[in-house]
């Protein structure tokens, strides 16, 4: 009853609140940036510029290919939506992040010159951590522990099984997504955090120090586009940009108007300068700041770092995307090597050989292509029975193997990264 009484208090507060907000994490970064102005916000840029002239922003095709998990946890059967909803999202993310969204058309003529395809695809993991087949779906009936009987952004309990919610797949490896009711509804639609190490455009300490709690959060109801549980002011969120918006912070993207006034900014300069969010609405007259330097453009409300009606985002920006791969580059390595890992079962022969084989025992295991993460090896004879222990191999490109002892014959190298195996046969010569 207690619970009760002060959830209702709760509720009945959170109507003077702001209607809704895309994501909950801009009181925090206001907080932080109060204490953190100044330079090292538009260090970003710098980085951003040189990352895009050595590498290129226009290349074909995908550069980036990023394992997605979705996690529903569900109170109610509503609240546990379908599998189609999830492919949905996920095609609508896709679409979004390789600007194949089809309102393109709507980006106005000043901002089409700099819109941008990111380069950066998701798929729904088929692999899970343990090596197994998955959907990248998992369903769990949570039961959020706590003062009260939610899931909220403060504890971050949706992220742990013994808070009542469901713990990550390894966050450096997957995009780990939770859906639930957020809040209940109070008005947080979705938060993220930027990657741990605090990119250069971000404040100091805006990482959670708890690097099992790096991944996005989503409000149920504005999960996948057309969600039949988006009504009432819901409507105008309900094309699925929630989670583009949140990835883009988990990407290291920052809101356009730089969560303060004019003198505050993102730190991009194709992103003008604005001093307030878009509010949910579609306003193209809005102007609030004088520009940093040229000609003085309106605030982008169609960016999807924006806080504008799901219908009038369409666009990331060069710069966001020259960003983008420079925090996955310099801050998520692992999420994009695991993942172009996981579009098939097994570790390729390419990336995994060994020489001399035939040999006596002793060989050398190259890798090639994979240094990131260390793996694990053993030999099995050719009835499958392990004949020497399982060898932790650290990450690099190369491991001398040594087992003078073996006898002649055939024998079968267990390489394993945790997710995906290679079986690589050994021939043992006379010795
Ligand atoms: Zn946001």
């Amino acid at each position: 009853m207690k619970n009760k009484s002060l959830l209702v208090l709760f509720i009945a507060a959170s109507t003077f609140l702001q209607a809704q907000q895309r994501c909950g994490y801009n009181e925090v970064i206001e907080k932080l940036e109060a204490q953190n102005q100044g330079l090292a916000v538009r260090a970003i840029q710098e980085a951003a510029y040189q990352f895009a002239q050595e590498n290129g922003l226009q290349k074909s095709g995908p550069l980036y290919k990023i394992p997605v998990v979705v996690h529903v946890v569900y109170m109610s059967p509503n609240e546990n939506i379908p599998d189609s909803l999830i492919f949905q999202q996920i095609q609508v993310l896709n679409q979004d992040f390789r600007r194949l969204n089809p309102d393109t058309v709507l980006t106005r003529s000043e901002f089409k010159p700099t819109a941008a395809d990111a380069g950066i695809e998701f798929f729904l993991a088929n692999i899970d951590p343990q090596g197994n087949p998955t959907t990248g779906i998992t369903r769990t009936a949570g039961q959020p522990s706590g003062f009260l009987p939610i899931y909220d952004p403060f504890t971050d309990n949706v992220k742990k099984s013994a808070l009542g919610g469901k713990d990550p797949w390894p966050p450096s490896r997957y995009l780990n997504v939770w859906v639930c009711n957020l809040l209940n509804g109070f008005g947080v639609l979705g938060y993220a955090y930027p990657p741990a190490g605090t990119p250069p455009n971000w404040p100091a300490d805006s990482a959670p120090a708890d690097s099992t709690v790096q991944g996005v959060v989503i409000h149920f109801p504005v999960f996948g586009p057309n969600n039949p549980a988006a009504t009432g002011p819901l409507t105008s969120v309900n094309r699925g940009r929630t989670l583009t918006h949140e990835v883009g912070h988990f990407l290291g993207l920052r809101h356009i108007w730089g969560d303060g006034g004019c003198a505050e900014d993102d730190g991009l300069a194709d992103t003008p300068p604005s001093d307030s969010d878009a509010g949910q609405v579609c306003d193209f007259t809005k102007n609030t700041c004088p520009p940093l330097s040229g000609a003085d453009l309106p605030d982008q409300i169609e960016n999807y770092m924006d806080y504008a009606a799901d219908s009038c985002m369409n666009m990331f920006s060069q710069q966001q995307v020259a960003a983008m791969h420079f925090i996955l580059e310099n801050y998520r390595k692992p999420l994009y090597e695991s993942g172009n890992q996981m579009d098939v079962n097994a570790l390729s022969p390419a990336e995994l050989n060994v020489f001399p084989n035939p040999n006596q025992g002793r060989f050398r295991l190259h890798r090639s292509g994979w240094t990131g993460e260390p793996i694990t090896a053993h030999l099995t004879n050719a009835i499958g029975q392990r004949v020497t222990e399982i060898k932790s191999i650290p990450a690099g490109t190369h491991f001398d193997w040594s087992t003078p002892q073996l006898p002649e014959g055939i024998f079968w190298l267990q390489v394993s990264n945790g997710m995906r195996h290679q079986t690589i046969p050994i021939v043992v010569q006379p010795h």
